[in-house]
């Protein structure tokens, strides 16, 4: 009876996600007394889940699981929990989880919270922290089905490395039709994806137009970081509406977010709440934003962020 994690991979490597959702399975199965099982899907190498605290891999390889579909996922992911009789499945809260998370839950009749932030305060009942009115507020959540399926918020865990190792099994769960095929995928190469990145760098209006906007790019290359920006820069069509973050954009959770030219609008700050450390660069320094901040330049961006990608660039040619 493990606590079952569903840990997620793309082109055969694991997400960051991965590893904290194991972290957290772990957690879960200490305070249970029990072991992690991992269901892994077109994963190349699963060594790695031991140092987060998984003992068991289900290995999953098939050709049809190439692209990510929720209903055959989530199926996977059930069978996995009747094999092991995991009465608690993690998962993490990224968007494809979110779709997959309700189908795994009728499966196996549980009750399930998403955007939950720390381990269980109590297992019977089984209750959960969760965040409530876009991280504005947290709420306790018990669920009280035999199974129970819980959806982790990205950073909010953290990853816990301990010195174990997870044994491997191939495991041949039947793939149903799920009537719905993906037929292709196509993905913007070599740019990390807002919702995958460790550090974006955002732009707002404060910009004054998309032939600005060079030193956002620039900035971000420096870093390896993802480019984003507030809703009216995508409105106004001076970037592509995939790259608006906030309450009617995409949510970010990275560890570093930089606003630049933002004012710091609530609606802005919904979406961004859960990324670690945010740093402001804007010209006003009443902007809401710096309320927000952990770190806040107050000065033009067209001074900071030149200067800033300068001293980077020396920071990284003296550190290479
Ligand atoms: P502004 O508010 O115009 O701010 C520009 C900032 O740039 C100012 O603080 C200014 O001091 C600074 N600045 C100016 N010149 C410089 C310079 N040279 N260097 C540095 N700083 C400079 N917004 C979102 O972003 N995401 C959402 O999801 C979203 N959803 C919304 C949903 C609803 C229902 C509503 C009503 C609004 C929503 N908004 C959203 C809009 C939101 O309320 C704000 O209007 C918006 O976030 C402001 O964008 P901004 O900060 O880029 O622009």
């Amino acid at each position: 009876m493990s606590v079952l994690v569903y840990t997620e991979s793309e082109q055969g490597k694991f997400k960051k996600t991965a590893f904290e959702v194991a972290s957290y399975a772990k957690a879960v199965a200490d305070q249970m007394g029990t072991t992690v099982t991992a269901v892994t899907v077109n994963a190349d190498d699963v060594s790695e889940l031991g140092t987060y605290g998984v003992d068991k891999v289900l290995k999953v390889s098939n050709g049809d699981l190439d692209k990510f579909n929720a209903n055959s996922y989530a199926s996977v992911i059930e069978q996995a929990a009747k094999q092991e009789s995991a009465t608690v499945v993690v998962i993490s809260s990224s968007a494809d989880s979110k779709y997959l998370a309700p189908l795994v839950a009728i499966g196996l009749d549980a009750g399930y919270a998403s955007n939950v932030v720390d381990a269980p305060s109590n297992l019977s009942p089984f209750t959960v922290k969760r965040t409530a009115f876009t991280n504005k507020a947290f709420n306790m959540t018990s669920i009280d089905t035999d199974h129970k399926i819980v959806g982790v918020s990205k950073n909010a865990f953290g990853l816990v490395e301990i010195s174990g190792s997870a044994t491997a099994e191939d495991f041949s769960p039947s793939i149903p039709n799920s009537g719905v095929t993906v037929e292709s995928v196509d993905k913007a190469t070599n740019k990390v994806t807002i919702a995958d990145a460790e550090v974006v760098v955002s732009g707002g209006r404060g910009l004054k137009g998309p032939e600005n906007w060079g030193m956002i790019e620039e900035l971000a290359e420096v870093l390896g970081a993802a480019t984003a920006c507030s809703k009216p820069v995508s409105d106004l069509g001076w970037r592509p509406h995939g790259e608006h973050v906030g309450q009617t954009g995409k949510p970010v959770a990275s560890n570093l977010y930089i606003a630049i030219g933002i004012s710091g609008a609530i609606q802005h700050l919904a979406g961004i709440n859960s990324s670690k450390v945010k740093v402001v660069i804007n010209t006003d320094p009443e902007a809401p934003f710096f309320k927000a901040a952990d770190y806040g330049v107050v000065g033009d961006a067209f001074d900071v962020v030149p200067a800033l990608i300068e001293k980077l660039k020396v920071f990284k040619a003296q550190n290479a």
